[in-house]
C-alpha cells in the first residue's frame, strides 16, 4: 500500500565545514576538556565532522566573556543605532552566504535543500533585519506621578542571556533568539543542539566579521545535561531562553529557580488541532493540512498533528490527502526533487516508529506509510492514520515526525471542546468559508497562534509562543523585546 519510494542519492559538491571549535570572547578554541563529539549526516548516518564539546568549564568562560562584554568595552557604550547597523550587516552577510548556509543546514539537519533555501534562509535574514530596525526604537515612558517628581522608565537590557536551541530549525531558532537579544543590548551564550551545531558556528563567524565586539556573542556546542545544564544553573546568567521539549523546559525552569531566579522563557511542544469544516475550500484545506503536518519532516513544534475533519467531507478529504502522501518524494536532501528528507537522528526515528506501532496497537487505521525507508539514514514513509480517537497515544503526545492523525467531528462546540482537550496550546488552525464560525473558533481555541484558512504562516513582526504547557513568553515581534529587557523606574525630585 505504501508507495513513497526513496529518491536516489545525487552526487553533490561536499559542503565545506569551516567552524568546529567553540566561539568564546571573540576567539575560536578547543574545549577545556579537549573532548569533541561527532555530528552526523542524517541522510547517511555518517559523521560529517567532529565538533568541540563544551562543558561547564567552557560555559564558565563564555559567561565570563559575556559579562565582561556587557559591562565593559564598546558594547554598553555603543549607540543603539549602531547595534541596529551591526544586525543589518549580519543579515547582509547571511544573505550573501545563503547558498553555503542552506547547504550546511541541510547537511547537518537533513531538510531538503530547496526548503532551506526557500524557507529557512529568507526567514532568518528577515528576522535579523526586523530586529535591526528595533534597536533604536526601544524606550520607556514618562509617568505623571503625584508630588514634585519627574518619573520615567528605562527599558534596559536584561544582561547576560543563555540561549538553548533545538535541531529542527537551527538557523531560524538562533535568529529568533539573537535578534531581540542583540537589539536590546544583551550579551549571549548560545548552546546549539548537539545534533546540529554547524550553522550556529558559521553564523558566529559572520557576526564576528560584521563587527560585533568580542564577547557579545559566544557559542558553546555540547550536550544538554552538561553544557545546557551549566547555562541554566549558572549564577551569573540573567536569563535563559529555551526552545525544545516540555520535560527539558521543566528541568531548565527548576535549575533557574534553584540557582539565581534567572528569567526564563520557554517555547515547548504542541499537539495542535487543525480543524477542517465541510464548508471549507477542500483543496486548499488538504494542501494546508498536508503542509501543516509534513513540512520539515513533521519536525515542527506547531505541526497540525490532530487533524479534525467534519464527518460530511471526511472521506473525500482522506482520499485527497492520501494522493498527496503517495506523491511525496522522500530522499536525499540535496536532490532538487526531494520533498521529504530524513528525520534528524536514529533516536528520533526510533521514537516515531514507536508511535506508529502504538497507533496500530490502539486500533487506528493505517491508511498509508508506516515503515522505514532505505538501508541507511533515518527515512520514514509519510504516514497517515485514520479513525484516530482522542484518547489514543498518537492523538495525545507529540510525535515530531511525518505521521498524520485524522479524527472525525460533527459540530462546532464539540470540536472546540475536543481541540482544547490537551495540555498543550501552541497553535491551531481552522478551515471554513463561514466568517462567524472562523472567529468563534479563533476565540475559543486555547492556543498562542490561530491560523484561519492557512497554516504555518510566520512573520518576524507577529508574536509566536504557547498557552499552557507549550511554554510562556512570546518570541518575534515587539513582544520578544520584553523577554530581553528589564524596566527601571527613575524618580527625580524637582521640589525645593
Ligand atoms: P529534543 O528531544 O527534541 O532533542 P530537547 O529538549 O532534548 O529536545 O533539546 C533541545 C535543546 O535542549 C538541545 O540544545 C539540548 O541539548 C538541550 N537540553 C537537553 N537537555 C537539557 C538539560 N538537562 N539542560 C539544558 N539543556 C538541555
Amino acid at each position: 500500500m505504501a508507495t513513497a519510494t526513496l529518491q536516489k542519492s545525487h552526487a553533490h559538491k561536499p559542503t565545506e565545514v569551516k567552524n568546529q571549535q567553540l566561539f568564546i570572547g571573540g576567539k575560536w578554541r578547543d574545549s577545556a576538556s579537549g573532548k569533541t563529539f561527532a555530528t552526523l549526516n542524517p541522510a547517511t548516518g555518517e559523521t560529517i565532522c567532529r565538533v568541540a564539546e563544551g562543558d561547564k568549564a567552557d560555559v564558565d568562560l563564555a559567561v565570563a566573556a559575556a559579562r565582561k562584554a556587557f559591562e565593559e568595552g564598546p558594547w554598553p557604550k555603543m549607540n543603539a543605532s549602531e547595534r541596529g547597523r551591526l544586525l543589518n550587516k549580519l543579515a547582509d552577510l547571511i544573505e550573501s552566504h545563503k547558498e553555503e548556509l542552506a547547504a550546511l543546514e541541510s547537511l547537518d539537519n537533513g531538510k531538503p535543500l530547496r526548503d532551506s533555501l526557500a524557507a529557512d534562509l529568507p526567514l532568518v535574514v528577515k528576522c535579523y533585519r526586523y530586529y535591526a530596525g528595533w534597536a533604536d526604537k526601544i524606550h520607556g515612558k514618562t509617568i505623571p506621578v503625584e508630588g514634585p517628581f519627574f518619573c520615567y522608565t528605562r527599558h534596559e537590557p536584561i544582561g547576560v542571556v543563555g540561549q538553548i536551541i533545538p535541531w529542527n530549525f537551527p538557523l531560524l531558532m538562533q535568529a529568533w533568539k539573537w535578534g531581540p537579544a542583540l537589539a536590546t543590548g544583551c550579551t549571549i551564550v548560545l548552546k546549539p543542539a548537539e545534533q546540529t551545531p554547524l550553522t550556529a558556528l558559521r553564523v558566529a563567524q559572520l557576526a564576528q566579521e560584521a563587527g560585533f565586539p568580542d564577547g557579545v556573542i559566544n557559542v558553546v556546542p555540547g550536550y544538554g545535561p552538561t553544557a545546557g545544564a551549566a547555562i541554566s544553573e549558572h549564577m551569573d546568567v540573567d536569563k535563559v531562553a529555551f526552545t525544545g521539549e516540555g520535560s527539558t523546559g521543566q528541568i531548565i525552569m527548576t535549575a533557574a529557580a534553584k540557582s539565581n531566579l534567572k528569567r526564563v522563557s520557554l517555547e515547548l511542544g504542541g499537539k495542535s488541532p487543525n480543524i477542517v469544516f465541510a464548508d471549507a475550500d477542500l483543496d486548499a484545506a488538504v494542501e494546508g493540512a498536508y503542509f501543516g503536518l509534513f513540512f520539515n519532516q513533521g519536525q515542527c513544534c506547531c505541526a497540525g498533528s490532530r487533524l479534525f475533519v467534519e464527518e460530511k467531507v471526511h472521506d473525500r478529504f482522506v482520499e485527497k490527502v492520501l494522493q498527496k502522501a503517495k506523491a511525496q518524494k522522500v530522499g536525499d536532501p540535496f536532490d532538487p526533487e526531494t520533498t521529504q528528507g530524513p528525520q534528524v537522528s536514529q533516536e528520533q526515528c526510533d521514537r516515531i516508529m514507536g508511535y506508529i506501532d502504538a497507533g496500530k496497537q490502539e486500533g487506528a487505521k493505517l491508511l498509508t506509510g508506516g515503515r522505514r525507508l532505505g538501508e541507511r539514514g533515518y527515512f520514514i514513509e509519510p504516514t497517515v492514520f485514520g479513525e484516530v480517537k482522542d484518547d489514543m497515544k498518537i492523538a495525545r503526545e507529540e510525535i515530531f515526525g511525518p505521521v498524520m492523525n485524522i479524527l472525525k467531528f460533527k459540530d462546532v462546540d464539540e470540536v472546540v471542546r475536543r481541540g482544547n482537550r490537551t495540555f498543550y496550546g501552541l497553535a491551531a488552525a481552522v478551515w471554513t468559508r463561514d466568517i462567524t464560525k472562523a472567529h468563534r473558533l479563533a476565540n475559543g481555541l486555547r492556543a498562542g497562534t490561530v491560523w484561519i484558512n492557512c497554516y504555518d504562516v510566520f512573520d518576524s513582526a507577529a508574536p509566536f509562543g504557547g498557552f499552557k504547557m507549550s511554554g510562556f513568553g512570546r518570541e518575534l515581534g515587539e513582544y520578544a523585546l520584553e523577554l530581553y529587557s528589564e524596566v527601571k523606574t527613575v524618580y527625580v525630585n524637582l521640589g525645593e
